[in-house]
């Protein structure tokens, strides 16, 4: 039986009803929440994926700001808007797009932005308090993947996880939020020998790679959840996945699809820290 498509944009349409509620309740105690984007350079992706971000957020009535820098921008000078960001109580979120230009030590900028205002989740202090379970901004990505694995009812707990790629941003994340929920965790990157042994026994597959197709219909477990995380674009101009969905749709139980899968809920996690940013303001008043 072909898969269930695990429809990304249709469950982020049903988190951000839910988000535009929240956002009416913080409103009506008097505090709007907002969202600074800082952009430096044009990557044409980055502008993609901003518009998005900037739709979510308007779409749930978050407050938003684009600050755009020239690429010459030099660390120090980035470093300081952080800073004015970190002091205005206006901001509830802040988020520098990334990758910025390699003469900006990306670290540095990071490690700036408030943790209680940095609703990437990228920040040291949240990635601990994650790996501890301790309530914090999760990473946009990941946290989206556990929500679309629990909407359609699939126990975590006592599965087995395969997570191919271990970047800090999507794999790392992803194989420790589902190892807090109880999961067995296997993490797989470039220098993993035999791949296909450990794709095979995972009863949920969460593929972040970054190369188009790349996981085949027969290195699935019959079954098995395939979260696909990648986006290829093929000369063609098509956008795909990391997996083979025509072919991985045959054997999988739940598939989640590119583009309209993690994409849409990794925006929606966004608005979701965003909100929950503005709340914790709210009750530290
Ligand atoms: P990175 O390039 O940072 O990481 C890729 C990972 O894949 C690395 O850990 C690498 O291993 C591993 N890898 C590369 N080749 C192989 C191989 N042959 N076998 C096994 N593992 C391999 O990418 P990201 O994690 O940032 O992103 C992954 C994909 O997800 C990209 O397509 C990106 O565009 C997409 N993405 C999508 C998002 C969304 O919202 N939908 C958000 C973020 C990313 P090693 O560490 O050994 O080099």
């Amino acid at each position: 039986m072909a898969a269930t498509i695990i429809d990304g944009k249709e469950l982020s349409k049903t988190k951000r009803s839910e988000l535009a509620v929240e956002v009416e309740q913080i409103k009506s105690r008097g505090l709007l929440p907002k969202l600074v984007v800082i952009l430096v350079g044009d990557n044409p992706a980055s502008v993609s994926y901003i518009r998005g971000k900037q739709k979510a957020a308007e779409e749930i009535g978050v407050g938003f700001k684009l600050e755009h820098f020239p690429e010459s921008l030099s660390e120090n000078e980035l470093l300081d808007v952080i800073e004015s960001y970190n002091n205005n109580n206006e901001y509830h979120g802040i988020l520098v797009q990334l990758p910025l230009p390699g003469h900006i030590n990306e670290t540095a900028v990071v490690e700036k932005i408030s943790p209680l205002k940095d609703v990437d989740g990228f920040h040291p202090i949240n990635i601990g308090r994650m790996m501890t379970g301790q309530d914090t901004f999760l990473p946009c990505t990941p946290a989206g993947i556990v929500e679309m694995i629990k909407s359609v009812g699939v126990e975590i707990a006592g599965k087995n996880v395969v997570v191919v790629g271990r970047s800090n941003i999507v794999g790392k994340p992803v194989g420790q939020l589902l190892l807090n929920e109880h999961a067995t965790v296997t993490y797989c990157h470039s220098k993993t020998k035999d791949l296909t042994s450990y794709t095979k026994e995972a009863d949920i597959l969460v593929a972040a790679v970054g190369r188009a197709n790349f996981i085949k219909g027969n290195q699935i477990k019959p079954g098995a959840v395939v979260i696909d995380v990648g986006v290829n674009r093929l000369d063609t101009g098509k956008l795909v996945g990391d997996v083979a969905f025509d072919e991985a749709k045959e054997v999988a139980s739940f598939l989640t699809p590119v583009p309209g899968g993690v994409g849409p809920m990794t925006i929606t996690m966004l608005a979701h820290n965003t909100v929950q940013s503005a709340k914790n303001s709210l009750e530290s008043k």
